[in-house]
């Protein structure tokens, strides 16, 4: 090692610290070459040095009589890093005790994030986009995997990470992340799930389904149990999970015996039945369960939607006995079936983890996607207050327009006046339920504002500030989405 780093000292321009140093986790050696990344000022670059380094593709440039090459962070180069060094390729990790999503929409949270898995057992699902938020962030699925294998590469986590397809629903898009490489696919069969049907009366349910004498014959006067629950089905009940259910567990099947079934395909499958009007039942949750198993679908994991509100980037709302209450049905069906809950739009659910870590018995999937934003603009608001007072003006400006794709119940109203409030006060707002979801469901409206001459608004200014304190950003995410896994940990670590 020690030759090494004269050697690396030696090299052109990688004297001066300022403008290029090495990440010393990414110095990593195959073969007769070392490849490691350096700090170019405004973006890393990669450096391969010795016997194979014209694998990369880059700027060749020789020490002495060594062949060297600097390569920067594209597609290729990470497919590259990815077939040299396995471990900064996803894996499966859904079959794991416990794993944890997180969506890194910018692509830079990676730093972060990666502190806080060196610390816990819970395996890390970098990669974790939405086909919406691929769309709403002008990404694609190759940049998402390629800044997860970089971030891991340059600071040397070896422990696994999985890429989740989140909230996939046709298929070429699941067709595009399995090409990729993905580990887990979330299904999302909410087309498929009748909404209208909670908000008929009894007599039209009747008059739209009849139950076939098979179906009666296997729900209908039978207690089912799954751990310490009990389920029993009304007709009424097996009416409406039919009805609600019935063709979003024909396309589950569906698609999981197109993609899944094939034992040599190491992806994991996640079905997502959260997106939906009314939360899902024990009942309604054990049916679909069934349902699938029935019909030879192996789940890594299921989402429900389960009781009360689960609002984007704030607290738990709602009734937590009564969350309580069914989490433990929940709990025991997904036990009972062999996979685990998968618990969406994790982010914040402060109130609730310590339940989900202990009626889970510490096997859980939780999602958390746009909180990792929050910190970002969080950091803006304290490293840049007149930038951060232009996006919260304009983020109000585009409220009404951004609040049709989201459940929220934002009251403007409650948040101070940005004119009134000093930059040292700015920060504050990020404690505030209705300011964090203000940012919260604007992200795309932010990141894609562009003035008369097509120049953005904002994105290259929060880019540029996010890369120049990205050590405090990494900061932000080690104690905010921390203190997400020391609760979960709480529930089950006693
Ligand atoms: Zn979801």
């Amino acid at each position: 090692m020690k030759k090494l780093e004269s050697f690396i000292e030696s090299l052109p321009n990688i004297s001066n610290p300022d403008q290029y140093g090495v990440y010393p986790l990414s110095i990593n050696q195959v073969g007769q070459m070392w490849v490691f990344i350096v700090n170019k000022g405004l973006k890393d670059v990669i450096i391969a040095v010795g016997e194979g380094s014209s694998q990369f593709q880059g700027t060749p440039f020789n020490v002495g009589d060594v062949s060297c090459i600097e390569a920067d962070l594209t597609h290729e180069n990470g497919e590259l890093i990815r077939s040299l060094f396995p471990f900064t390729k996803p894996i499966p990790v859904l079959n794991k005790m416990r794993s944890f999503g997180l969506g890194d929409r910018l692509g830079i949270a990676g730093p972060g994030h990666i502190k806080i898995f060196k610390k816990y057992d819970a395996y890390p699902v970098f990669v974790q986009q939405s086909i919406r938020e691929l769309n709403l962030t002008h990404r694609t699925y190759e940049e998402v995997l390629d800044s997860a294998t970089f971030f891991v590469y340059r600071d040397g986590y070896k422990d696994g990470f999985g890429a989740d397809g989140d909230h996939l629903k046709k298929p070429e898009e699941i067709e595009y992340a399995l090409r990729l490489g993905f580990t887990m696919i979330t299904l999302d069969c909410s087309d498929y799930i009748r909404n209208d049907v909670s908000f008929l009366s009894d007599d039209e349910i009747d008059r739209i389904c009849m139950i076939d004498e098979s179906t009666k014959s296997k729900y209908l006067n039978k207690a089912f149990h799954a751990g310490t629950s009990t389920i029993e089905f009304s007709e009424k009940d097996l009416q409406k999970c039919i009805l609600i259910y019935g063709k979003a567990i024909d396309y589950a099947v569906l698609i999981y015996h197109k993609y899944f079934s094939n034992p040599n395909h190491q992806v994991n499958f996640e079905i997502s039945i959260d997106e939906t009007a009314t939360p899902t039942s024990p009942a309604q949750h054990y049916f679909v369960a069934n349902e699938l198993s029935l019909r030879g679908v192996h789940l890594d994991t299921m989402a429900p939607r389960f009781i009360g509100e689960f609002q984007k980037g704030v607290d738990y709302v709602g009734d937590i006995k009564e969350f309580e209450k069914e989490l433990m049905i929940h709990a025991d069906i997904a036990r009972h079936f062999g996979y685990k809950l998968s618990i969406h739009s994790g982010s914040d659910k402060f109130s609730i983890f310590e339940l989900i870590g202990k009626h889970t018995r510490g096997h859980f999937h939780v999602k958390t996607a746009g909180t990792n934003w929050l910190e970002a603009m969080r950091l803006v608001a304290i490293y840049d207050p007149n930038l951060y007072r232009e996006i919260h003006k304009y983020a109000l400006s585009m409220f009404n327009e951004a609040k049709k794709f989201y459940h929220v119940t934002t009251d403007l109203n409650k948040i101070a006046d940005i004119d009134t409030l000093k930059d040292s006060d700015l920060v504050h707002l990020f404690s505030q339920n209705d300011a964090r979801q203000l940012i919260h469901i604007t992200y795309g409206y932010i990141l894609n504002a562009k003035n008369s001459n097509d120049i953005y608004l904002f994105k290259d200014k929060l880019y540029t500030l996010w890369r120049e304190k990205a050590e405090a950003y990494a900061e932000l995410l080690e104690k905010h989405i921390g203190k997400h896994l020391d609760l979960l940990y709480l529930g089950f670590n006693q």
